[in-house]
């Protein structure tokens, strides 16, 4: 797009647009991670440093969580604008006797359930976008071209429906087993020959990968609690043992044959219009999760990583069509706190196992001599939204909010508690999202509609799980910029390499891309901007 010869096809306003829109999230890929690994690519991740580059990007927002994070990245608007306020939110009103909603479910399905089954083991409940209050890139697109192609693909259902939204042509996320898609579609013959593939070996036992010379400073045995220890596994497994297969980096590997799969059948970016492809890799998220982010486990899944994108752009190369990717996160995270305290983080704690709803809503209750077995509060984590029972008259309504919001901000490890009413009233924030006050980077991921009562946040570097258990010793969602700051960036063949380490925005994706493909989005309808990712003298924002 540099050349003096694509310069001409601008003046004359012919410059074709890319066949495909690949992008992809790396969910929990932090700008730490970018950073600590970046001189270790050699493959995909390696193509995509070589880019336009933003180290800097920011899911701006408070909530930092999977939903939300993945909800800015293909529409352009924070969560609060999407309507994707966290993961889980409760919803008092809801016909349902489960009140707790999930991000990604349609709960007026009579008969449908969320609550005590977690997003991990995914229950009965039935998946679904109508959450998602604005339009994805892949369905402005579809508006106007219709026969463009919007494609999702995710480890996560949430990942690939908030990539995708509705009006998508193929939606396919793992389910237990295998790739599943909404309950009114049936799995196509490519994912379906996949998943045979897959059930033939997740049972097997599986060898250890190999460790690369640069993790051996990385395997040392952290001790979370008497009997739990991480930070030397190499991903062998036993037989038998599939459940454990979507943290490893083979889960990462299985989503980008589904990809690849589709690409293939689709025949996505071959045809004379532009196509979609958002693809979400869950198993960085999955790993931090179980392992934190220090370990020899992250070490390796950094280099699979890489060898597994480098797969994709292979294929994407051999099929010899035009596309422009795209790779950022959903969200950040950072280490588990008993490994941080060892690396220089000596204030690093967990929770307080009893700050959450249920303990400070007794004490609420003790306070106004209420002895009924009613729970005054609700919330799905003991930061973020907490409502209050819609039981309550009125006056006995705004006695119990005060209270607990007093009582939450006398906490030694709360940083903030924000009201409802003083959230709706600011403005959506602008401006470089690294001097937003804790109050505007909640208001990023606040709903009116959505929103608890009132919002707790949590001081820097306190991990939100009282204690750790297998499968769940680290995590994100705070406001905190090691959860908000994700790298950015795009490759096309065309595009020289530059790095920008100024802050942008993920929100500021969709328009980018829009822009690339002739898409109009109008600047009122979102929250980011089209950025110039050209480098040179043209201007990729006026195509
Ligand atoms: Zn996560």
């Amino acid at each position: 797009m540099s050349s003096a010869a694509s310069a001409e096809h601008h003046k004359e306003g012919q410059e074709a647009s890319p066949k495909l829109v690949v992008a992809i999230s790396v969910d929990q890929f932090s700008s730490d991670l970018f950073s600590e690994y970046r001189s270790t690519f050699r493959h995909g991740m390696k193509r995509l440093a070589g880019g336009a580059v933003f180290p800097s990007g920011y899911q701006a927002h408070a909530a930092t969580e999977t939903c939300p994070g993945h909800a800015t990245i293909m529409t352009g608007s924070h969560p609060g604008r999407a309507g994707i306020i966290a993961n889980n939110w409760i919803d008092l009103r809801v016909a349902r006797d489960d009140k707790t909603v999930y991000c990604a479910e349609d709960e007026r399905v009579e008969g449908t359930s969320f609550g005590a089954i977690t997003a991990a083991t995914q229950g009965p409940y039935i998946a679904s976008a109508w959450h998602l209050l604005v339009p994805t890139l892949g369905e402005r697109l579809k508006a106007t071209s219709p026969q463009s192609r919007n494609v999702a693909v995710a480890g996560k259902d949430r990942s690939a429906l908030m990539m995708g939204g509705t009006d998508v042509d193929a939606v396919y996320w793992w389910k237990r087993k295998g790739f599943a898609t909404l309950s009114d579609r049936e799995v196509g013959p490519p994912i379906a020959a996949l998943n045979a593939r897959i059930a033939d070996y997740i049972d097997q036992a599986r060898a250890p990968y190999p460790v690369p010379d640069h993790c051996a400073a990385r395997n040392n045995q952290i001790v979370v609690s008497d009997n739990q220890s991480v930070g030397t596994y190499d991903f062998r497994r036993p037989e038998g043992t599939a459940r454990i297969f979507r943290g490893s980096p083979d889960f990462d590997k299985v989503t980008i044959e589904a990809a690849m799969a589709l690409i293939d059948s689709m025949k996505l970016g071959q045809g004379e219009v532009t196509d979609v492809l958002s693809v979400g890799l869950a198993a960085t998220d999955y790993i931090g999760h179980a392992f934190g982010t220090g370990g020899l486990e992250m070490c390796i899944q950094m280099a699979q990583l890489d060898r597994n994108l480098g797969l994709l752009f292979e294929h994407l190369d051999a099929a010899g069509m035009d596309y422009v990717a795209v790779l950022t996160a959903d969200h950040g995270g950072h280490d588990l706190p008993e490994r941080l305290r060892l690396q220089g983080v000596p204030d690093a704690e967990r929770i307080d196992p009893n700050l959450n709803a249920k303990f400070v809503g007794k004490q609420v209750k003790d306070i106004l001599k209420d002895s009924s077995d009613v729970p005054v509060l609700h919330a799905d984590s003991p930061f973020g939204d907490y409502y209050v029972s819609l039981d309550l008259p009125a006056e006995r309504r705004a006695e119990v909010k005060k209270i607990a919001m007093m009582m939450f901000a006398e906490h030694p490890q709360v940083e903030a508690v924000f009201d409802h009413d003083m959230l709706s009233a600011l403005p959506m924030p602008k401006g470089p999202p690294e001097e937003w006050t804790m109050a505007e980077r909640t208001r990023a991921s606040f709903h009116p509609d959505r929103s608890g009562d009132f919002i707790v946040l949590l001081k820097k570097a306190v991990t939100p799980i009282a204690s750790g258990g297998p499968g769940y010793v680290a995590t994100h969602g705070s406001p905190w910029d090691y959860d908000r700051q994700v790298p950015i960036l795009f490759w096309h063949k065309d595009l020289a390499h530059f790095e920008q380490p100024l802050s942008v925005r993920t929100v500021d994706i969709a328009p980018t891309l829009a822009a690339l493909i002739g898409v109009e989005i109008p600047a009122d309808e979102i929250d980011g901007k089209c950025l110039d990712i050209d480098g040179g003298k043209a201007n990729s924002c006026e195509r």
